[in-house]
């Protein structure tokens, strides 16, 4: 070859090069820590079948099967558990938000995606927004359909939590969580339905975004604390305190109750009938609760609305707590972390009208 061309050759490789680079730090680097869940599911190949085992592909499969995801942003994988968030427990949600602090703590993460299993993701994506100590996004995605459905959503649902993550609307957010196009705060969203693509909404307040071809779009954001503003992103704790749900229901007996209080509860969430109210038992189980120093927090059964303070029931006098619009396993996250700190009543439910 002729120096002239060797030269031209060199000039070329060097140029495309420095076009490369110049696209690689231009690009935000995403993280995506999974925890299994049907997005992570096999079934029987191109099946409509709903059964499947939950948790089985590692987050590398996942990633092969959305190869534009690489052209969102520096995309890395890292596995964290691989369950089915049924059996999702506080040692996992304790190592997630230490991973998630000390990655977001770094220069070179600017946002990180959690794949997650439907069924309790509501409450991770909420202990998450009340623990996570940065404005960088977070954003939680699952699927209804495993890895192996005919038409799986996971995909799509895995390139639009990375396109949310990556982009600079999404900071100072709080922790998101998305699914079949549409954005939610973690504090609202909640799941609706048992096997539908559907499967997530907002009893009260709705998305607060949506995915318009390939990007987020915002409407509106929480005013309530999160992240940053959060008290308990501050908090070091090895070990969550143990809070119990008791479901309401006409003829509703003690048992329960006054199981869980022997069985060492701190907390009880009452998921209560209407406006958060008690079968004449239940109230009296609860008092006997509060007088042995368990702390109770009133919520409701019911899909929406609030579940106000000193209504039929009068909270001051018996010493419980009302829930606000926040459902029973909402409660019981923020309950687990209001008693890292107090078990006062009157600071604990201070924590209910702020979070
Ligand atoms: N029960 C499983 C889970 O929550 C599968 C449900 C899902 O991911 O949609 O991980």
């Amino acid at each position: 070859m002729k120096s002239l061309e060797i030269k031209k050759l060199m000039i070329t490789i060097i140029f495309n090069l420095a076009i490369f680079t110049i696209t690689l730090a231009q690009k935000h680097n995403i993280m995506i820590l999974a925890t299994g869940g049907t997005i992570a599911g096999v079934g029987q190949a191109g099946s409509t079948d709903t059964r499947y085992t939950a948790g089985k592909l590692p987050i590398d499969q996942l990633l092969n099967a959305v190869p534009d995801i690489h052209k969102l942003a520096n995309v890395k994988g890292e596995q964290v558990a691989q369950i089915g968030s049924q059996a999702m427990n506080d040692e996992v949600w304790i190592k997630l938000v230490s991973r998630i602090n000390e990655l977001l703590g770094r220069k070179d993460v600017d946002g990180i995606v959690v794949t997650h299993g439907t069924d309790t993701q509501e409450e991770t994506a909420y202990f998450l927004t009340l623990t996570v100590k940065s404005n960088k996004p977070v954003v939680l995605v699952g699927a209804m359909r495993s890895a192996t459905a005919l038409s799986a959503d996971g995909p799509k649902n895995l390139y639009d939590a990375v396109a949310i993550a990556a982009d600079p609307k999404s900071n100072g957010m709080g922790v998101l969580q998305a699914m079949n196009e549409k954005i939610y705060a973690a504090r609202d969203v909640t799941k609706t339905n048992t096997t539908g693509l559907e499967a997530f909404g907002s009893s009260n307040f709705g998305p607060v975004g949506f995915i318009f071809n390939g990007k987020p779009d915002y409407y509106y954001s929480s005013t309530r604390k999160h992240t940053l503003r959060s008290e308990f992103s501050n908090e070091r704790f090895t070990k969550l305190p143990k809070v119990d749900i008791v479901y309401g229901y006409a003829n509703m007996t003690a048992t329960a109750i006054d199981a869980f209080v022997s069985s060492g509860s701190k907390g009880i969430v009452m998921a209560g009938v209407g406006n958060g109210n008690l079968y004449p038992e239940a109230e009296e189980a609860l008092k006997r609760a509060v007088a042995k120093g368990v702390v109770v927090v009133r919520s409701s059964r019911v899909f929406s609305g609030r579940t106000t303070i000193d209504s039929e029931v009068d909270d001051k006098a018996l010493g419980f707590i009302a829930s606000e619009d926040l459902n029973p396993q909402k409660a019981r996250v923020l309950l687990q972390l209001a008693l890292l700190k107090t078990t006062n009543r009157d600071k604990i439910q201070q924590y209910f009208f702020e979070y």
